[in-house]
């Protein structure tokens, strides 16, 4: 496994890989990584010849008070699992690599990027959306993997594809969670053990209003209101929001149908969780 830091030898290495005919998987990530990430990089192992992983904290997705500060990075950790995958190439730039001084060109997403996390998080989807363009351009890969941890995000991408023609095809993988049901997430490390074991909350909302969609609820109201119920029973949590929105487009909708979205964001103290469902997949199972 080869690890490169500037685009000059990202783009070097996957030119010879192309001219040789060699299909390209990229998996884009932001390290720390678990069997999460390393689900991605299976699956595009699988898929392609040949894998690139990047390993970026992407500065310009967080806002002014988040966490870019304290987001927990352990770079040989990450290639030690990269590399137990079969992935390829990792490309881990510097941020000044990857954004010039005087930088000022952005790709941003309208309509999708409102909604969900988007109305706390008002310039992250652009700071998304602006690196994978630039990862995009550089590596030009066949296929590229997202995981459906980011609901909304995997949704912005297929659109951000389509709208801009990028000749790549997108690939989405399912939740990769604990035993215990918490999603798997490099932010579960700011937890206590006590906040550890409040945040299955997320997960058992989850599976509640998995049941009441497999028992036929159709009308958002109902199934958010039994959900908030159910998070309102732990105190450490606080709900930033729970939504059904439609699963293209983000946006609310008062009844929903297979490939809808049930999405929620959710405190437990100051580390904030993500958590979704797609109507019509299968429930999640988990050890009480
Ligand atoms: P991040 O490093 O958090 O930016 O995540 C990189 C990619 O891994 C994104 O496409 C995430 O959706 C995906 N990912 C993170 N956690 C999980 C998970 N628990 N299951 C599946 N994919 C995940």
């Amino acid at each position: 496994m080869k690890v490169v830091t500037t685009i000059d030898d990202l783009r070097a290495q996957v030119s010879a890989w192309k001219k040789e005919g060699l299909t390209v998987g990229l998996c884009p990530t932001m390290g720390y990584l678990h069997e999460g990430h390393a689900s991605l990089m299976e699956h595009s192992v699988k898929d392609n010849d040949r894998t690139v992983a990047s390993v970026f904290v992407n500065p310009i997705q967080f806002g002014p008070t988040e966490d870019l500060a304290t987001y927990p990075r352990d770079f040989d950790h990450d290639c030690a699992l990269l590399e137990s995958k079969g992935v390829d190439l990792v490309f881990h730039p510097e941020a000044s690599e990857m954004y010039a001084d005087d930088f000022c060109t952005y790709v941003d997403i309208d309509v999708l990027s409102k909604t969900l996390c988007g109305k706390t998080r008002p310039i992250h989807f652009r700071g998304v959306c602006t690196v994978i363009t630039k990862l995009l351009n550089t590596v030009c890969p066949d296929r590229i993997y997202f995981g459906q941890k980011d609901a909304q995000q995997l949704a912005i991408i297929r659109r951000m594809v389509r709208d801009l023609n990028f000749n790549v095809e997108v690939i989405g993988c399912p939740i990769v969670r604990e035993a215990d049901g918490l999603a798997k997430s490099s932010r579960n490390t700011y937890l206590s053990p006590e906040e550890r074991k409040a945040a299955l909350i997320l997960s058992r909302s989850i599976r509640l209003g998995q049941d009441l969609v497999t028992g036929g609820e159709r009308d958002s109201a109902a199934l958010l209101k039994a959900m908030k119920d159910k998070l309102a029973s732990e105190p450490l949590a606080d709900v930033e929001y729970v939504e059904v929105v439609n699963g293209l487009n983000m946006q609310p909708i008062p009844t929903f149908t297979e490939g809808d979205l049930v999405a929620m964001a959710v405190r437990i103290g100051t580390t904030r969780l993500i958590d979704n469902f797609t109507v019509g997949e299968p429930s999640i199972e988990f050890e009480d």
